[in-house]
């Protein structure tokens, strides 16, 4: 499998290139040149397949002959060790439960598998890799613990200080080994700018070997889409499946858009956000207005430029009313999703977390202004306990907290201080 760059359509690397590299060297996205349909047959015949031989049918159409069939095996069966199942609300809303994995939220499915995929790909080599990851909260602790003890690989994660929750934090800031956990006085934007500079930088590029594991790598995407086959799985309906997916990078959904060009009846993607309202403006204006991000409660929805748009537009061909007959977008204020996660608790006895609750939010809106009786699955991208202080809030009972994530709350917090200005992130970074 060839992948381009959505800078230039007329170059080409294999996917150990874009897997290593994250970022194409023009700054542009990899996209692969073609997303194979899967058979007929595949999918009628998915309802008796594991979840682990339908990813491996997947990923294999990803990556062609450039991972041999037992190991791509091996690489998804360490992955993807948890499940995803279908939880039904009512006849109208379905809830896909994504937060089985060791962090608690969807990311471990990108994570993990990018690890391994990654350590695969460098075991002939004798230079480290490093690993610089940006995060608003949920990228980091699935990176970081989807690379601890990974030999070869050193992983940098960067955040903005003060804007992650505690619990968030601690699960990236007290893992040591080969994780470094960097605190950015500034936001997540300042960040993911740092990240993308370095990667641009000639003299860190001569020096340090280097990739990303932020949703732009496309090792991150390809896991993404094994869920949406496993939901189709286990749903009532076969057809005219409808997702709601809480966005904010957009890698998710770009996922969904994979998946739905490999064959799965999809009719609908609903891209719900929070204040962080590009993509809907986007879709009503057709302008694309990048702003800086704005805390909410659905924290790691909080991204002021989507850097997966690229992809979503070059998938549709820059037709933006081809996209709009596709994704239906809106957006929902903090206010809305307290009120939205009390009244899922209360109606379904269900706790939701606050980026679940945006995207039951947007289900019940396409509902109200669209006609269009088939279910929505709504992905619950974490658990209601990485956001125990909101979800409280909303609810006015205590969240029962996993022990896999109250474990790492007692354990001391290491990590270093820098400002936002890229000069001194490069200077640590070149001498680490
Ligand atoms: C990252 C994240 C999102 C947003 O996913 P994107 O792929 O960036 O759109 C939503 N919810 C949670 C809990 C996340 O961690």
């Amino acid at each position: 499998m060839k992948y381009y760059s959505t800078n230039n359509k007329n170059e080409f690397v294999d996917f150990k290139t874009a897997v290593m590299s994250g970022l194409a060297s023009d700054g542009g996205l990899f996209l692969p040149d073609r997303i194979p349909p899967l058979s007929k047959s595949f999918l009628d015949e998915l309802s008796n397949l594991s979840t682990i031989e339908i990813a491996v049918n997947i990923a294999d159409k990803f990556i062609d002959d450039e991972i041999e069939n037992n190991t791509l095996q091996k690489i998804i069966e360490q992955s993807i060790t948890f499940p995803s199942p279908l939880v039904e609300l009512n006849e109208s809303f379905s809830i896909l439960e994504l937060f089985h994995g060791p962090t608690l939220a969807f990311k471990d499915f990108g994570a993990r598998f990018m690890a391994r995929t990654m350590e695969h790909f460098i075991k002939d080599e004798n230079e480290e890799l490093n690993i610089l990851v940006a995060t608003s909260g949920d990228t980091g602790s699935a990176v970081a613990n989807g690379f601890l003890g990974v030999e070869g690989i050193n992983v940098f994660v960067l955040y903005p200080s003060g804007k992650v929750s505690k619990i968030q934090e601690q699960q990236f800031t007290t893992l040591g080994n080969n994780i470094k956990a960097i605190e950015i006085e500034g936001t997540f934007d300042d960040c993911q700018k740092i990240v993308k500079q370095a990667f641009v930088d000639k003299e860190i590029i001569g020096r340090k070997k280097m990739s990303s594991a932020n949703s732009i790598n496309i090792a991150r995407l390809i896991p993404q889409t094994f869920y949406y086959f496993d939901a189709f799985k286990q749903n009532r309906e076969k057809d005219n499946l409808i997702f709601c997916v809480p966005s904010g990078n957009f890698g998710n959904l770009t996922a969904g858009l994979f998946a739905k060009k490999m064959g799965l009846p999809v009719n609908k993607f609903i891209a719900a956000t929070n204040s962080n309202d590009i993509f809907p403006k986007y879709l009503s204006s057709g302008i694309f207005h990048p702003k800086p991000s704005k805390k909410t409660y659905s924290n790691a929805m909080d991204v002021g430029n989507p850097s997966n748009l690229s992809r979503i537009i070059d998938l549709f061909n820059n037709d933006l009313d081809e996209i709009k007959s596709v994704i239906y977008s809106n957006t929902f204020s903090d206010e809305e999703t307290l009120s939205a996660i009390a009244e899922v608790r209360n109606e379904f006895e269900y706790v939701i977390d606050p980026h679940g609750a945006v995207g039951y939010l947007a289900a019940l809106d396409y509902k109200k202004n669209v006609t269009d009786s088939s279910r929505i699955i709504i992905l619950e991208t974490a658990h209601a306990a990485k956001f125990a202080d909101v979800v409280e809030k909303a609810i006015g009972e205590k969240v029962i907290i996993p022990v896999r994530l109250e474990e790492c709350m007692h354990k001391e917090k290491q990590s270093i201080m820098i400002s936002n200005d890229y000069n001194e992130f490069k200077n640590y970074f070149i001498h680490s």
